[in-house]
C-alpha cells in the first residue's frame, strides 16, 4: 500500500463490501443535520467550489445537497476549474465507463493540483463505496484529499475541515445499511424542476447491480417529512416534482408503525398541487395495483412511467434475480395501459447479459416491439467487481454485445419515431426550461410524457406552461410551433 496510507488521517474509514452487502434487524435512525459548527461556516468566504456529477438523478441530487452543506460554509460555485478552491467529483459505479472517466478526470486535474497545492480535490458518490476504487485512488492518486461516501454526505464540514488542515488524504466510507438524515440544506439547480429523495438504498440485490452495496438498504423517509418538503417546494413556486429511490414502489415497506405505501404517498402529494409530478425508478416487481389506480386519477400525476425491463427471456431475468419474469411483465403493462390509455412507457435494457443466446436476445426485441416503448436506455453488460453477475462465465464476444445493441437500437429507434409521427399537427402541454442548448434562439421543454420540444417562442415564455403544435417530429425530440400561454392551475387539471 501507498506511503500515504502510513501516515493516515484519524478520518481513514475506508469501505467494505462484505459489511455492505449485510441487511441485518438495525432500526433505520432518522437523524437531524446538525447546524454548521461555528469555526466553519465562514471557512469557505470568498472561495469557491466545482461539483462533477456522474451517473444517475440520484447522484444529480446528492450534488445538490452537497452544494448546500458548501454554501452554508460560505462557499461560491463556480464553473471554473482554476477558480475552484474544492473540486469535488460525485461519482457512479454503475457503468464501466464512468469508472474509467472519473480516472481520467482525476489524472486531468493533477497538474492542476501541483500548481495549487491549497485546492482540495475530492471524490465522493458510489465509486467511493468499493474498495477497489479506494485502493486504486491510494496507489495511484495519492494528490486526493478527500473521500467520502455515500453514507457520509452530513459529515462533510467535519471532513473538508480535516482535509484543510491536515496533511493526509481524508478517508470516511461508512459501509453499513443506512440511517436518514432530515434537514439537510440544498442548494437546488433549477427554480422550476425539483427532486426529492422519498426513500434510499436497494434491498432487490439484481445479480448484475452494485448499488444495494454502495447505497445500503431500503430505508424510507416519513411521508410527513416528505410532504413537508413538497408543501415547502409549492410554495416556492415549483412547477414539477420528482420523487426519487432506487426503487420507489417500495418505498413504505421497511415502515412498523404504519400502513403506508408508495400509492398513498403519490396520492398525498399530488393533493398539494405542483403542476406536475414525476417519479423514478420503478421496479415492476413492487409496482401495485393501488399504484396503478392512483396513477389513473391523472392530474398533475403525468402519463409517463419509467418501468425498467432489462431482458424479455424469463431465464436471463431469472440470471438477473429480477424476481418477474416476462409473462408477469407483460401483465403489468397490460394493466397500466387499461388503465392509463395515454401512458407513456420507457425503459432500461441490457444486452450481453452472461449466457444471453441469440434466441433470448431475440426475445428481447420481441418484447420491445409488444410493448412499443416510446424509448429506452440501452446498454451493453459489463462486470462490477464484486456482484453476483461478475462471477458469471461472461461467454458473450464483445463483437456479438455490439451488434445486438445496434440491432436493438435500430428496432426502438423506428419504435420512437413512429409514436413521435403520430403527434405531428397536435398540441402538447410544454413546460419551458430555457433556451435550447444547440441554438440560443429556440426554445426547450418538455410534454407531460417527459418528451424534449423546440420551439420558438420569447424568453418571458421561459418557467411557463405552454401549448405547442408538434410540426416536426423527429425520433428523439420534437419541433413545434408556439401555439398560445396558458398557465396550468395545479391538481385536478
Ligand atoms: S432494483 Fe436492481 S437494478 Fe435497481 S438499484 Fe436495486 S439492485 Fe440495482
Amino acid at each position: 500500500m501507498s506511503d500515504r496510507l502510513t501516515e493516515v488521517s484519524r478520518y481513514f474509514i475506508p469501505p467494505d463490501l462484505k459489511q455492505a452487502k449485510r441487511r441485518g434487524k438495525e432500526e433505520v435512525q432518522v437523524l437531524q443535520f446538525e447546524a454548521i459548527p461555528e469555526d466553519m461556516r465562514e471557512i469557505g468566504r470568498g472561495k469557491h467550489y466545482l461539483i462533477k456529477t456522474y451517473g444517475c438523478q440520484m447522484n444529480v441530487h446528492d450534488s445538490e445537497t452537497i452544494a448546500g452543506i458548501l454554501q452554508s460554509m460560505g462557499y461560491s460555485p463556480t464553473d471554473r476549474e482554476e477558480d475552484a478552491d474544492v473540486i469535488l467529483l460525485n461519482t457512479c459505479a454503475v457503468r464501466e465507463n464512468a469508472e474509467d472517466k472519473v480516472f481520467g478526470e482525476l489524472g486531468r486535474l493533477k497538474p492542476l493540483k501541483v500548481e495549487r497545492p491549497g485546492l482540495i480535490l475530492g471524490v465522493c458518490g458510489c465509486m467511493s463505496q468499493e474498495e477497489a476504487v479506494i485502493r486504486r485512488i491510494l496507489q495511484q492518486h495519492q494528490y486526493v484529499d478527500l473521500i467520502f461516501g455515500t453514507h457520509n454526505i452530513h459529515r462533510l464540514p467535519f471532513l473538508l475541515k480535516e482535509a484543510l488542515f491536515s496533511k493526509e488524504m481524508v478517508v470516511e466510507v461508512w459501509s453499513k445499511e443506512g440511517d436518514i438524515v432530515e434537514n439537510l440544506p440544498k442548494a437546488r439547480q433549477d427554480g422550476l424542476k425539483a427532486w426529492v429523495n422519498i426513500m434510499y438504498g436497494c434491498d432487490k440485490f439484481c445479480t448484475y447491480c452494485i448499488v444495494p452495496y454502495t447505497r445500503g438498504k431500503e430505508r424510507s423517509r416519513r411521508p410527513e417529512d416528505v410532504l413537508a418538503e413538497v408543501r415547502e417546494l409549492a410554495r416556492k413556486g415549483y412547477r414539477e416534482v420528482t420523487l426519487l429511490g432506487q426503487n420507489v414502489n417500495a418505498y413504505g415497506k421497511d415502515f412498523t408503525d404504519r400502513t403506508y405505501t408508495f400509492a398513498h404517498l403519490l396520492d398525498d402529494v399530488r393533493k398539494i398541487g405542483i403542476p406536475r409530478v414525476r417519479f423514478t425508478t420503478s421496479h415492476p416487481r413492487d409496482f401495485d395495483d393501488h399504484l396503478i389506480e392512483v396513477l389513473a386519477k391523472g392530474g398533475n400525476l403525468v402519463e409517463h412511467i419509467h418501468l425498467p425491463v432489462q431482458s424479455g427471456s424469463s431465464e436471463v431475468l431469472k440470471r438477473m434475480a429480477r424476481k418477474y419474469n416476462r409473462e408477469q411483465y407483460l401483465e403489468l403493462v397490460r394493466k397500466i395501459r387499461e388503465a392509463i390509455p395515454h401512458v407513456s412507457l420507457t425503459t432500461d435494457i441490457i444486452v450481453g447479459f452472461p449466457g444471453e443466446t441469440e434466441e433470448q436476445f431475440e426475445e428481447t426485441l420481441s418484447l420491445v416491439r409488444e410493448v412499443e416503448y416510446d424509448s429506452a436506455f440501452t446498454f451493453i453488460y459489463s462486470p462490477r467487481e464484486g456482484t453476483p453477475a461478475a462471477r458469471m462465465e461472461d461467454n458473450v464476444p464483445y463483437e456479438v454485445k455490439k451488434e445486438r445493441l445496434l440491432r436493438l437500437n435500430r428496432v426502438q429507434d423506428e419504435i420512437s419515431r413512429r409514436k413521435n409521427e403520430a403527434l405531428r399537427g397536435q398540441v402538447v402541454e410544454v413546460l419551458v426550461e430555457g433556451e435550447s442548448k444547440k441554438n440560443p434562439e429556440i426554445l426547450s421543454g418538455r410534454t407531460r410524457t417527459n418528451k424534449l420540444v423546440n420551439f420558438r417562442g420569447p424568453k418571458s415564455l421561459i418557467g411557463q406552461f405552454v401549448q405547442v403544435r408538434i410540426s416536426e417530429p423527429l425520433t428523439y425530440t420534437l419541433k413545434g410551433e408556439w401555439v398560445e400561454t396558458e398557465s396550468v392551475a395545479g391538481a385536478g387539471m
